[in-house]
């Protein structure tokens, strides 16, 4: 059996642009990554980075970080539902951002 080759990170050559990263509101059809994200997570109970990267989102963990940035909650544990190589986490929305109506209390 051949190995796997390791995906290289997208170049800008060979690879189509469909990824920009442009503010949303100049493409309101076209959701960001970050949006995906998010709404992966919303409609699963657990995601898999696998499923993250066979959405084209390579970069999941930074997105992650700014949905914690952001107040959203997540946890994540071993993969147990696919046979990975390495550890790979399932990521799980716990609770989303804390909407104070009260700005400057209970500021972390
Ligand atoms: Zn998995």
């Amino acid at each position: 059996m051949i190995p796997r080759q390791k995906e290289t990170p997208a170049t800008t050559t060979g690879v189509p642009n469909v990824s920009a990263t442009r503010p949303n509101s100049l493409k309101p059809n076209r959701p960001t990554q970050f949006d995906r994200v998010l709404a992966v997570l919303l409609a699963n109970d657990e995601v898999c980075g696998s499923e993250l990267y066979a959405m084209f989102i390579p970069r999941f963990g930074a997105l992650l970080h700014r949905l914690r940035r952001q107040g959203y909650v997540w946890s994540k544990r071993p993969c147990d539902r696919h046979d990975h190589q390495g550890t790979s986490w399932l990521y799980k929305l716990e609770a989303l951002p804390y909407e104070s109506t009260r700005p400057g209390i209970g500021d972390a």
